[in-house]
């Protein structure tokens, strides 16, 4: 049990309490530093809530119990309903909060733009990106749900490649088997049977042939092969491993085709589509073969897929805060640097915010590891007299400024630790009562949302 008396002098502040962020928080707090967890939602859970489709039941629990335990210690303060860049700026909270470390653990929660020219025309109504879409599909049962509400169609095409993309083309035919089984043959069969048994299994026992349920298949469409699917990560980097991590991948693919009955289109890239009546009626893609490695188009070789609904699923990005720097779609870090954001000396990043993909596991190693390194070369005694030096400077010329250049004797204004920890618990605090939280356990409880699996058990 940590002590008082054993508290370092840094306070770090996490931004976002998922999977990374809640993994550094636990790391620092065991190791006697205080650290406040800002997070945009009411709950920590990010991805494993709104990313994972809800059938993953068991995944989900033991991830947000592993959070919960994480972040309920009586270091860490946990402030949700704020978004940095949005209810706090990201200069404020670096410059003038004071605390002498911020670790950028926000994931990647922006969509990649779908690289077909002004397809945005269609955005939600024919073309839907993968992250709001897993938002209704998850959330669309909860009675204050006040989001989108999407109707899947047939023939709907998704574009992706990896673990994120399969989920996407689940829910698809999930959505439409389920629907046109209760119309069709008034069999009323939960998603939770569909997705554990696979729809191949479920017409089965009820003796209905896939084309009585007038369904026209989903396609996953694939820039590369069924074999170049991150799906199974190579245990090491061998080449014998790779080629084995090669066929589980393939393999795993044609499970989910004979269970899902989708159809997986390969070696093509979306270049058009085609509209009428102001609607998106086909989609044109170009053929691509693999040459060293990289992906190629063929010339002159076209075909286009009939679709009314797309659903983009090629990879998120984190999305900007002002007052960091970005390279294309990535978060500028510093040369060589594993998780030093460019632009300053105390800001850092882990998890997916640096990653930009990955799994569960991945970014939690990320966030343990790079807290670690973080932990040894940037929270000690030493950088913590040089940041309070520079954070005394700036006060010292934020008040000359203020006294519109009148020279005044300022140097007993500085700040001590004690205060500038003061200031930070009264901020925190307010929001806190602001917002009505009095202890994280009593926060979650208050706030956990009402799971599909129990709806359905009543
Ligand atoms: C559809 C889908 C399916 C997946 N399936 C699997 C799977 O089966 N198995 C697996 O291992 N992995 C899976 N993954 C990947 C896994 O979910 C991620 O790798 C992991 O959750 C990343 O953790 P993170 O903490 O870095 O980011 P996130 O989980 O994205 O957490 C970031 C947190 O930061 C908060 N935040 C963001 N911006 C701000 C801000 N400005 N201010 C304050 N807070 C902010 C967010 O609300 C969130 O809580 C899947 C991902 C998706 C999208």
């Amino acid at each position: 049990m940590t002590t008082k008396t054993a508290y370092k002098k840094h306070y770090v502040a996490i931004i976002g309490g998922s999977i990374s962020g809640s993994e550094a928080a636990k790391i620092l707090a065991e190791n006697g530093f205080r650290v406040v967890v800002f997070e945009m939602n009411k709950l920590p859970y990010g991805k494993i809530e709104d990313g994972l489709p809800n059938w993953h039941i068991n995944l989900r629990n033991r991830q947000i119990k592993e959070i919960d335990s994480k972040l309920d210690h009586p270091n860490i303060k946990f402030v949700p309903n704020t978004k940095i860049g949005k209810e706090i700026d990201f200069l404020d909270l670096a410059t003038n909060w004071g605390f002498s470390a911020i670790i950028l653990a926000n994931g990647a929660w922006q969509d990649r733009n779908m690289p077909i020219l002004n397809i945005e025309k269609f955005i939600d109504k024919e073309l839907i990106y993968q992250n709001s879409f897993i938002y209704w599909f998850n959330h669309k049962h909860e009675p204050d749900y006040s989001g989108i509400n999407y109707v899947v169609k047939n023939n709907t095409v998704v574009i992706g490649g990896g673990l994120a993309s399969l989920d996407v083309v689940k829910v698809v035919m999930i959505e439409l088997v389920k629907k046109q089984l209760l119309i069709k043959k008034g069999i009323d069969v939960d998603l939770f049977t569909l997705e554990k048994d696979g729809i191949n299994k479920i017409l089965e026992l009820y003796n209905v042939n896939f084309e009585e349920l007038e369904i026209e298949k989903a396609s996953l469409v694939y820039r590369r092969t069924a074999m170049d699917m991150p799906l199974k990560s190579p245990k090491d980097e061998t080449k014998e491993r790779i080629e084995t991590a090669r066929l589980v991948s393939e393999k795993l693919l044609n499970k989910y085709l004979e269970k899902y009955l989708f159809e997986f289109v390969p070696l093509s890239v979306p270049s058009g589509f085609i509209e009428n009546n102001g609607k998106l009626t086909e989609l044109v893609f170009q053929n691509v073969l693999i040459e060293n490695g990289k992906v190629k188009p063929i010339e002159n070789s076209f075909f286009n897929i009939k679709t009314e609904m797309l659903i983009s699923s090629i990879g998120s990005i984190p999305e900007k805060i002002e007052g960091l720097h970005y390279e294309y779609s990535s978060l500028k870090m510093r040369e060589k640097a594993d998780y030093h954001v460019f632009g300053f000396e105390n800001v850092f990043a882990i998890g997916n915010a640096v990653t930009g993909r990955g799994n569960i596991q991945e970014s939690k190693q990320h966030g343990r590891q790079m807290t670690e390194k973080i932990m040894d070369k940037h929270l000690t005694e030493e950088a913590f007299e040089l940041w309070l030096i520079h954070h005394n400077n700036q006060i010292k010329s934020k008040v000359a400024e203020q006294l519109d250049g009148i020279i005044k004797e300022i140097s007993g204004a500085k700040i001590q630790p004690e205060s500038i920890l003061n200031e930070i618990i009264n901020k925190t605090d307010s929001i806190h009562k602001k917002i009505g939280f009095t202890t994280y356990q009593n926060w979650v409880n208050q706030n956990m949302p009402i799971r599909l699996e129990e709806i359905l058990k009543k």
